[in-house]
């Protein structure tokens, strides 16, 4: 199947967030399954190596013909089309300036348009998030009548309903989308332009990146104001849990830790540890157990109840390092708490060699998010027998399985509360287990074994595009 898969960020070229590790590795997934699968892609600043140039194109936009070009090169065998544009790329971040519903307008727009300059016609168009969801409402309005696009098919996949993508009316105006589209059964949420939303009603299938998740966004509370919308064509979507590239994450030759580790060599890992303990200026202590976080400090990821028990936390013994960037009253709280301390560490950058030795040298690893589509953190750290302390909800309830609740077969700490206090019991518990010893390897053990690869969702995304095909 000719598949073409869009989307802002792709690891290595250009990640911000989990979005960019599914990016950089579902396409490969797919590939050995035998699929034609494209990336396409922002050419942003930071993806230096030009690649090789196919040719330009225009896009018809705000009245006139934004001239582009189009360029190609490969991640680790899948190739990758980027669109050159300057004026809307050419800037060092991927999100975040105040004219992104032009950029990723532009770039919806630019998916449809990239196969003539490409001479490659997909069959299935794979849309993520809102940066590419409006590429669903051109095919089937603007683009209905032009007979080469009648058999192509889109998925969206929803990687975090939070993130929608609401403009003003004018966008609208400027994008050339058809009038008809503007009512609330169309492109129109509340007299603004939603892009996911225009996904979600104009794609064949829409899934989310945990069964749980694709639930939780159907209900008044995770629905972010469209599980009505979502309830309403429930028929049409489903949820994949998400892989990790075990080939980027995997102890065993990771080249940015210490010590690499396998499970028959599990006792390895506190090498790392130590090394983890000196690099950040903590006490060399192997029996404190020791606390990971890498993520976004948000309310999303829990932050708003892991600040009030962080001393609670340290009380206990235990050590904390955080890699973290995000809400500005987050980070200088942290800053402020770490000062000074030798049990506790606040990286507020964004490193991911760091991330890495982070992985590897801690014992926990934590995730109290509020709610979590997926969640890779936990999944990397199963993968470096790092044992998740996470919140019951997406991903996270799809993949940890409490140890206290069953201690054959958990893999990790969950608690359901989200408040503080439901956080600091399962913490305690995860101390207590520590110190006493018993079960802590075996535990390790099983979080190291779990089928953390693309696989099986790989399988279940082929499945997906046949249904799309069918539609
Ligand atoms: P998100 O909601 O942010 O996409 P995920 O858990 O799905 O959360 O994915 C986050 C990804 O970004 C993981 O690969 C994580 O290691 C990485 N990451 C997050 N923050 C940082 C940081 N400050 N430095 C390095 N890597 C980070």
């Amino acid at each position: 199947m000719r598949i073409l898969f869009a989307s802002a960020e792709a690891y290595p070229l250009a990640k911000v967030g989990g979005l960019g590790d599914v990016a950089g590795s579902l396409p490969k997934a797919l590939r050995t399954l035998g699929h034609d699968v494209r990336l396409a892609m922002p050419r942003y600043q930071v993806i230096r190596a030009a690649g090789e140039e196919v040719g330009p194109f225009s896009v018809a936009m705000g009245g006139r013909r934004h001239e582009a070009l189009l360029r190609t090169t490969d991640i680790d065998g899948v190739p990758v089309y980027l669109i050159d544009h300057p004026p809307f790329f050419d800037r060092p971040k991927v999100y975040e300036y105040d004219d992104d519903g032009k950029r990723f307008g532009f770039f919806g727009k630019a998916i449809l348009d990239l196969p003539e300059a490409a001479n490659w016609w997909p069959e299935v168009v794979h849309l993520n998030d809102w940066h590419t969801a409006l590429a669903a409402a051109f095919l089937r309005t603007t683009h209905a009548t032009d007979a080469r696009y009648r058999d192509i098919r889109t998925v969206l996949t929803i990687h975090n309903l939070q993130h929608q993508g609401r403009f003003g009316r004018e966008l609208f105006d400027w994008l050339g989308l058809s009038p008809e589209t503007w009512n609330p059964e169309g492109v129109e949420f509340y007299g603004q332009l939603n892009f996911l939303k225009a996904g979600i009603v104009y794609a064949d299938r829409v899934n989310t990146v945990s069964p749980t998740y694709a639930k939780e966004i159907q209900t008044a509370e995770l629905g972010a104001g469209l599980d009505g919308l979502l309830r309403s064509r429930a028929a049409k979507l489903s949820g994949i849990l998400n892989g990790i590239d075990i080939d980027v994450w995997n102890p065993a030759k990771d080249e940015w830790i210490p010590q690499t580790y396998t499970r028959s060599t599990v006792e390895k890992k506190s090498k790392n540890k130590e090394s983890l303990q000196r690099e950040s200026g903590l006490a060399v202590d192997a029996k404190a157990p020791l606390f990971g976080l890498v993520g976004r400090a948000t309310d999303q990821k829990g932050f708003d109840i892991l600040m009030p028990v962080i001393p609670d936390i340290l009380a206990l013994g235990a050590q904390i390092v955080l890699l973290a960037t995000g809400e500005k009253r987050y980070e200088e709280s942290l800053a402020a708490m770490a000062k000074g301390r030798r049990d506790m560490v606040a990286y507020l950058k964004y490193d991911e060699a760091l991330a890495h030795r982070i992985y590897a040298g801690a014992d926990f690893f934590l995730m109290p998010s509020r709610f979590e589509p997926c969640g890779l953190g936990q999944m990397i750290s199963l993968r470096y027998g790092t044992v998740p302390v996470v919140r019951a909800t997406g991903g996270l309830a799809d993949t940890i399985t409490d140890v206290t609740e069953s201690p054959r077969k958990g893999n990790g700490f969950l608690f359901k509360e989200y408040t503080p206090g439901a956080l600091l019991d399962a913490v305690h518990r995860a101390v207590e287990l520590h110190r006493r010893g018993r079960g802590w390897k075996a535990l390790h053990l099983r979080a190291m074994a779990a089928d953390l690869s693309w696989t099986t969702s790989a399988k279940e995304y082929a499945s997906l595009y046949e249904g799309a095909r069918a539609a």
